[in-house]
């Protein structure tokens, strides 16, 4: 069980800035996501920890070490790489035992704690086959079981499901957020998609170019969004960003004027509200704030998404599972005031 800490970690290839002056301490027993688009300097920060990175300059520590120096197969850490990284020529059984067999591990123990892994992943009718010989979502499985057949100090995952259809992502990640709460182990997390990030995560750090723009808990994350970069990242559909102005306490755009924008004026400011704090309402409600055109209209099942047409561009609003308008026909909503956010354009920060 382990702590990870970053001390003003800066990782350069050439002159290029992957990760800058990274500072963050991992809890013991935590579960960390790094989240953030493609090239933010996730796998970057993960590798370094495994060691298969250098940092350019700063203090890498698990617990009390500094491990900057220290090899890879020294650090005591698991990784589950996107790749897989499988043996080709070991069986789905060696594949996983490998860890074990190099620790010595007495064949009786192996062949218990292989089968244990195999079968919490549902692999044990496959012990016998070769990597080739499975689908990719197997071959993801037989990576992960191999990370979790030792108990390491620390598991660091890059994209592990990413390469799963669905279903078994979905299915994948109760099961990787049940063996977390088994097994206690601290883990790094890496991915970009922001429903692994917040359904497992108790910690989310967002990064972007390299730094972290935010860090805290999933539901700090979607509810107190502090940039306009983190507040369109995260939600599922995106939160809306609509561009306007802040003058006398009203916010104002093509189509939109909402009240109860703080004592200050802002020339270029961005509202910021989520779907589902839109409400449709009756055009007659005195809260009404916009009347607009609809766009389109998709039943997801348990509600539906509809898209307004708001200036030139579309304002999602997440409507009941038994809403009937249809395209084209104008549609009364209301803007929950507090939930909603409102950003400086120019420096990107939220201001309210
Ligand atoms: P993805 O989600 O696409 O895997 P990421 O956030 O994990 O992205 P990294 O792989 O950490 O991003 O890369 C961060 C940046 O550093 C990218 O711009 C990448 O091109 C660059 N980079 C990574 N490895 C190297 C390398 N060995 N040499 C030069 N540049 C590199």
């Amino acid at each position: 069980m382990a702590s990870v800490r970053f001390d003003n970690v800066t990782k350069k290839f050439g002159e290029f800035v992957a990760v800058a002056n990274f500072n963050i301490e991992i809890r013991d027993k935590e579960f960390l996501v790094l989240l953030g688009p493609s090239g933010c300097g996730k796998t970057t920060t993960m590798r370094m920890v495994a060691g298969l990175e250098e940092a350019t300059s700063g203090d890498i520590y698990i617990d009390a070490d500094r491990v900057n120096d220290v090899l890879p197969k020294y650090r005591d850490v698991a990784m589950v790489f996107q790749s897989y990284a499988l043996y080709p020529h070991l069986t789905v059984e060696d594949n996983i035992g490998y860890p074990l067999k190099i620790r010595k591990v007495p064949p009786e123990e192996y062949t218990r704690r292989v089968a244990e892994v195999a079968r919490r992943v549902e692999l044990e009718t496959m012990l016998k086959r070769l990597p080739k010989e499975l689908s990719g979502g197997q071959r993801q499985r037989v990576a992960l079981a191999r990370a979790i057949v030792r108990t390491p100090r620390v598991f660091l995952m890059d994209e592990p499901l990413s390469n799963l259809d669905a279903k078994l992502r979905t299915q994948m990640r109760a099961e990787l957020k049940h063996l977390q709460h088994e097994l206690q182990v601290t883990t790094i997390y890496v991915t970009h998609d922001q429903i692994e990030a917040m359904t497992l995560a108790h910690r989310v750090a967002v990064m972007n170019k390299g730094v972290i723009e935010q860090l805290g808990t999933p539901r700090e994350i979607y509810n107190d969004p502090r940039t306009l970069f983190v507040a369109g990242f995260i939600g599922s559909p995106s939160m809306n960003l609509i561009p306007g102005e802040v003058k006398d306490g009203v916010f104002a755009s093509a189509g939109l004027r909402v009240g109860g924008a703080g004592p200050f004026n802002i020339p270029r400011a961005v509202l910021g509200v989520r779907p589902e704090d839109i409400h449709v309402a009756s055009a007659e409600d005195p809260d009404t704030n916009l009347v607009a055109p609809i766009y389109s209209v998709e039943l997801t099942g348990e509600n539906t998404l509809v898209s307004l047409q708001l200036g030139g561009q579309l304002l999602a609003v997440r409507a009941d599972k038994n809403f009937s308008g249809q395209i084209d026909q104008r549609v009364a909503v209301r803007i929950a005031r507090d939930r909603m956010f409102l950003f400086d354009a120019e420096t990107e920060r939220r201001v309210d």
